[in-house]
């Protein structure tokens, strides 16, 4: 069963010892966001965590940094170049495959946690790494209205022109989680903890559950 299931952003920079301090008050309420849903993670008391990724390395370790406090059992995933419905069909399975208790005779089912890692555009400002594009900052509005609305079907048929000029890496990571969620059948409700643009990379920090 799925206990914990948030979004969270990865850029190194967040990181005490990667980020100057300039850097990291530019995103401060990035890093209090993160610190909360630690804390939330935590209290779930999750057997595993199963965090998703579009990149090696960072992707999982700057959430896990903030989230990761207990040395459970993690599984990482590593998302690819397929659709994001191939990524929501595979974040059912995932769910599916959440281990039961080893104990003889017994149904509980292991408690579950699950980070989406993943940025949203990289092209909302003129002076950012790929500079501005209209379709950056159109992406994350839309993906943020939808998620608000929990219109799953909307993020899975945005328009994959706008996805791709948009220049995000996070909507396949957030589509396996979404796809877990439903597979968990649980009550999720989207609350954004945090979204901040400070250096043209949208960063969307929300607990799912
Ligand atoms: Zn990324």
């Amino acid at each position: 069963m799925l206990v914990f299931a948030c979004l969270s952003p990865h850029p190194p920079l967040l990181l005490p010892d990667v980020g100057s301090t300039q850097d990291r008050a530019q995103v401060q309420k990035t890093i209090t966001s993160l610190k909360k849903l630690g804390q939330q993670l935590t209290a779930a008391k999750p057997d595993q965590i199963t965090i998703s990724s579009p990149h090696p390395d960072w992707g999982f370790n700057v959430p896990l940094h903030f989230l990761n406090k207990s040395k459970l059992p993690i599984k990482k995933i590593l998302t690819d170049s397929q659709s994001p419905r191939v990524h929501f069909e595979r974040g059912k399975k995932i769910t599916a495959g959440l281990p039961r208790s080893a104990k003889r005779g017994s149904s509980r089912a292991k408690r579950g946690a699950f980070i989406a890692s993943g940025d949203m555009s990289h092209r909302l400002k003129k002076n950012g790494p790929y500079g501005l594009h209209p379709s950056g900052p159109k992406f994350d509005k839309e993906f943020i209205k939808l998620l608000k609305k929990k219109d799953i079907h909307g993020i899975l048929n945005m328009n994959s022109r706008l996805v791709e000029e948009a220049g995000e890496c996070g909507l396949r990571s957030f589509c396996t989680l979404l796809g877990a969620l439903e597979a968990a059948r649980v009550n999720w409700q989207p609350k954004i903890l945090s979204y901040e643009t400070p250096f043209g990379v949208g960063y969307l920090t929300a607990q799912l559950l």
